[in-house]
C-alpha cells in the first residue's frame, strides 16, 4: 500500500504522525511511504531521517492525497484539504467528529473511509490511542502546577518538593485514571503531599496497591473538595464521565476559600472543565488568574512537548497503521473490533453511533 504522511497544518500542532522508526517498520512490511517535506521538524525529524529510512520526500499535500491510498494526519483535516480526500481513500487520524459538523459532512462527501484515532477501543472499554496522551498531559500538568506557583509566574511562591526543614506542597488531585494516576505520580516523586481522589471504589483499591506512602486516596464527594481546595497549593482536574460534560466540582465559591496564588491545572477543560471558572487556554497564553487563583487550562497541553508526544502517540498508532495496510481496510475491520470500532465515516455513511447521534444522521 501507498502510505502518506502529511505535514500538520493546524496551529500551534508540531506533532507528526509517523517518526522515521515507523517508516522503516511500514517499509520492512513491503509498504511505500511518502513523506511531506518538513513533517516530522517540529517533532525534531528532519527529511533526511526520513529519506534514511526509506521515504521519498514530497512536496506538497496534494501530492499526498493523490497518490496515497491511505492518508495518516495528527489531527483532524482543515477545510483546505477538504476537497483532497478522495473516494476509497484511507484516513487514519484523530477526527472528534461529534463536535465537528463542517467536517463530518466532508467527509460523508468524500466517500473516502476514516477511522479515528479516539474511536479505536480495546474490549475492555480503554481507548488506547487516547490513553498516550493522557500519560503526557498528566505528567505535565504537575511541572506547570510546580512553575505556576513561583511568584514571578503569579503563583504564592512555595518549592512544590519543600527541602530538608521545610514542608513540601500539598497536591489535590481529582480524578484517579490515566491523567490522575501520572499526574500523582509526578508529584509524588518531587515529594509533596498528595490526595487523590475518586468516585470509583475499584479504582480507589487499585491506586492504594500502587502509589507510594506520600499519596492519600480518598473518596470524591463535594464535602471532601471542598476541605482540601482550601488546604492545597496545586489542584489538578483529571476527571472524565464518558460520553457527559465534565462536572464543575470546584465551583467559584470554592475559589475564595484557597489560598491566593495557588495553582487549578484544569486538565479536563477539553470536556468542560471540572472547575467552574475553567476557560480553555493556549500555549502562548496559558494562565489568567479569578479570585487570586492561577488557572491553567491548556487544551491540548501534548502539544508543547511534540517530541515525547509524537513518540508516545506513533508508539501507540503504529501496530493499527501496519494492520490497516497490510490487510486493506475492509479485513483489518472485519478481523479486528478495535479498529472496527474506530470505523466513523466509510464510502459516505456514518458509521459510529456518537457522530450520528450529534447530528441526528442515519448510519
Ligand atoms: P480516565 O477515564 O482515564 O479517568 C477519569 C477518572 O475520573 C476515572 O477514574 C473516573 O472514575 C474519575 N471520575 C469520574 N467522576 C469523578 C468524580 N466526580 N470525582 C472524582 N473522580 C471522578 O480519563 P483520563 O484519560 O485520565 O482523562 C481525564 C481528562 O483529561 C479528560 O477530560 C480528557 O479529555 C482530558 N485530557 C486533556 C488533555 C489536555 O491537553 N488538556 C490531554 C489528555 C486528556
Amino acid at each position: 500500500m501507498i502510505v502518506g504522511i502529511l505535514k500538520e497544518i493546524k496551529a500551534e500542532e508540531n506533532r507528526v504522525a509517523m517518526t522515521p522508526a515507523g517508516v522503516e517498520v511500514m517499509n520492512h512490511h513491503g509498504h511505500t511511504l511518502l513523506v511531506e517535506k518538513n513533517a516530522g521538524m517540529g517533532s525534531g525529524f528532519d527529511n533526511a531521517a526520513y529519506d534514511d529510512a526509506g521515504a521519498e520526500i514530497v512536496a506538497t499535500p496534494g501530492d499526498i492525497f493523490e497518490r496515497a491510498d491511505m492518508v495518516m494526519h495528527v489531527k483532524e483535516p482543515l477545510p483546505v484539504e477538504y476537497d483532497l480526500i478522495r473516494e476509497n481513500q484511507i484516513l487514519f487520524t484523530y477526527l472528534h467528529l461529534a463536535a465537528a459538523e463542517a467536517l463530518t459532512r466532508a467527509l460523508i462527501k468524500s466517500k473516502a473511509v476514516c477511522i479515528a484515532y479516539e474511536t479505536i477501543q480495546k474490549t475492555d472499554g480503554s481507548l488506547p490511542l487516547l490513553t498516550p496522551m493522557s500519560e503526557v498531559a498528566g505528567r505535565m500538568a504537575i511541572q506547570q502546577g510546580a512553575k505556576y506557583l513561583e511568584i514571578a509566574q503569579g503563583g504564592h511562591g512555595m518549592l512544590l518538593g519543600g527541602v530538608p526543614g521545610v514542608d513540601p506542597g500539598i497536591v489535590l488531585i481529582i480524578g484517579g485514571g490515566t491523567v490522575g494516576i501520572n499526574a500523582a505520580k509526578m508529584a509524588c516523586g518531587l515529594g509533596a503531599k498528595v490526595y487523590l481522589l475518586d468516585n470509583n471504589l475499584e479504582r480507589l483499591r487499585y491506586l492504594s496497591d500502587v502509589m507510594p506512602a506520600n499519596c492519600f486516596l480518598l473518596y470524591s464527594s463535594p464535602a471532601a473538595i471542598r476541605d482540601l481546595v482550601t488546604r492545597a497549593d496545586v489542584v489538578v482536574g483529571a476527571v472524565l464521565i464518558p460520553g457527559a460534560k465534565t462536572p464543575k466540582l470546584i465551583t467559584r465559591e470554592m475559589l475564595k476559600t484557597m489560598k491566593p496564588g495557588s495553582v487549578i491545572v484544569d486538565v479536563a477543560v477539553d470536556q468542560g472543565g471540572c472547575c467552574e471558572t475553567s476557560r480553555a487556554t493556549t500555549h502562548s497564553n496559558p494562565t489568567y488568574k479569578v479570585d487570586g487563583i492561577v488557572h491553567y487550562c491548556v487544551a491540548n497541553m501534548p502539544g508543547a512537548v511534540p517530541k515525547t508526544s509524537t513518540l508516545a502517540l506513533t508508539n501507540a498508532t503504529l501496530p493499527y497503521a501496519v494492520e490497516i495496510a497490510g490487510k486493506g481496510w475492509q479485513a483489518a475491520m472485519r478481523s479486528n473490533p478495535e479498529i472496527r470500532r474506530g470505523a466513523n465515516v466509510v464510502n459516505g455513511k456514518v458509521t459510529c453511533n456518537g457522530v450520528a447521534e450529534a447530528f441526528t444522521m442515519d448510519l
